[in-house]
């Protein structure tokens, strides 16, 4: 639908209602004037011509049933005159008058007719782009190009906060944008505006009563009716779609959370064990720094070495506690530049006692100056994380096999690749396309979640997770991120 359609719908609405409030009375005036004008004089034209004026009036306000019972009527009071006027002795160029006037109101009838089925299915096909629009919270609008005002259908008005109005200024509709979201909106805007580009735009709108609605605006270059360039456009309501998304992302932002702390209850033990450590150095370097102090002479070099080690002792107990509550804490994500060997690093002291509680060979494999990722490293180091306990438990599976678990970090093409190689049972060919399902376990206490979360983080992060078998023993889980931009080699 063109600017020109939209506009002229709206004006002809409120038009003819006020029109045809006045028009049944200023006809039936008009007709009885005809007909008063017809009966009474001689004059020797076709004065009964005027009645397709009383037609064309008839067909603003009624139906064509209606049009018919005017014209009807009409020629009925033509017939009337002419019989009081010229009575049964009638010349032919009176009947001739009389034919004419018949004639051209039968033909205005037939015009007026098919006008009025014509506007009519117009208007029926208006009113169910209306409803269609309503039901699918999508409205169009067009506007001129360098054109200060906007022309829009009333879903597009009711989706922007306006009232019925099918116009306004473009500035009154700027002045909804969201503050936050008016520059992004005035750089893909301004250009698609003057006709240089397509648009295609997600941004929110804060209405005046402060509700917050988030919008898609899609719209090209057309040349409208008058040949002049225009913009032709669609703006769909998506609240809802965002919100659902909104809460989707917050619930698994919170299952991603409760399984990272399932995880850490599972490590418990071998995370006591790294803090319980340290804090036994420090007993023992206490009591002997306690020990050096008590002789005659105090060995003071002794006592300091003592100190520094209960020092040392206290940092790595702290640094465990740091990594472990960064896991434990449920924040929103933050999306940072993150070295990827630095998130392997930073796992290995919550996963390096279970590890070595399984007698298995741990070797570390990082590509060094390897460019940064966007991301959340705590997300990351959950994934991490997931994919060692994994690999220590697979091979946990067969206790005579051997236990070498990789970690390999590379840089390939412009993702970084982060591997998990283990020497375990591998990959059974059943389970293959379900490793990363919700809820798919075999393990007796198995929560099969996982390696779901794992995708979901890694999806969220823009990249990809997968299995493979070894060609020898054991399975590789390995997931690759997209360089930060900026960073590419
Ligand atoms: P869970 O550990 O609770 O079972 P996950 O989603 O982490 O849940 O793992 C799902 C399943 O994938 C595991 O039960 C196991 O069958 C399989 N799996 C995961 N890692 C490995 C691995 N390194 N080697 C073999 N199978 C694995």
């Amino acid at each position: 639908m063109s600017t020109q359609t939209l506009t002229s719908g709206g004006g002809a609405s409120s038009g003819a209602s006020t029109r045809t409030s006045f028009l049944p009375v200023v006809a039936t005036v008009f007709a009885l004037l005809v007909f008063a004008l017809d009966s009474a004089t001689r004059i020797n034209i076709a004065v009964a011509v005027l009645y397709v004026a009383v037609v064309l009036m008839s067909a603003s306000f009624c139906g064509w049933r209606g049009i018919l019972v005017v014209s009807a009527t009409c020629m009925v009071l033509t017939l009337i005159s002419f019989f009081v006027v010229h009575g049964v002795n009638y010349d032919s160029t009176a009947a001739g008058r009389c034919i004419v006037s018949l004639a051209a109101n039968a033909i205005t009838t037939f015009l007026a007719v098919r006008m009025r089925l014509a506007s009519e299915a117009l208007q029926r096909t208006q009113e169910q782009l209306t409803e269609a629009q309503k039901l699918a919270r999508m409205g169009s609008f067009s506007l001129r190009t360098g054109g200060d005002m906007i022309n829009w259908s009333e879903e597009a008005a009711r989706i922007c906060g306006f009232g019925s109005e099918l116009e306004v200024p473009l500035q009154a509709v700027m002045e909804r944008v969201h503050p936050e979201d008016l520059l992004h909106v005035r750089a893909t805007f301004g250009p698609a505006l003057e006709g240089e580009a397509s648009f295609d735009h997600v941004n929110r709108l804060l209405l005046p009563d402060g509700s917050i609605r988030h919008v898609r605006s899609v719209g090209h270059r057309v040349i409208d009716e008058d040949g002049k360039p225009a913009v032709m456009g669609a703006i769909m309501d998506i609240t809802a779609a965002r919100l659902a998304e909104d809460s989707l992302a917050e619930a698994q932002a919170e299952l991603a959370h409760v399984t990272r702390v399932a995880t850490l209850g599972e490590l418990t033990a071998s995370i006591a064990h790294e803090v319980n450590q340290p804090l036994a150095g420090i007993v023992t370097n206490g009591e002997a720094a306690l020990r050096w102090m008590a002789r005659d002479v105090p060995e003071l070099d002794e006592v300091k070495r003592s100190i520094e080690r209960m020092i040392s002792d206290g940092r790595r107990a702290s640094e465990v506690i740091k990594r472990l509550r960064n896991l434990s804490r449920k924040g929103s994500a933050q999306t940072l530049a993150v070295d990827i060997n630095e998130v392997i690093e930073d796992a290995l002291p919550l996963v390096q006692r279970e590890i070595s509680n399984h007698r298995v060979a741990l070797e570390l494999d990082l590509a060094g100056g390897l460019p940064s990722i966007q991301g959340d490293k705590v997300q990351l180091q959950q994934v991490v994380i997931n994919l060692m306990v994994n690999a220590v438990q697979a091979m946990n599976q067969r206790p005579d096999g051997p236990r070498e678990l990789i970690a390999r970090s590379r840089l390939a093409g412009n993702e970084v690749c982060v591997a998990v190689q283990d020497s375990g049972p591998g990959i059974d060919a059943n389970n293959e396309g379900r490793l990363f399902s919700a809820f798919f376990t075999t393990k007796p206490e198995g929560m099969g979640m996982g390696l779901s979360i794992c995708r979901s983080i890694i999806d969220a992060h823009g990249g990809r997770i997968w299995a493979s078998r070894n060609e020898s023993l054991g399975a590789t889980f390995q997931f690759a991120l997209p360089i930060r931009r900026g960073d590419e080699p």
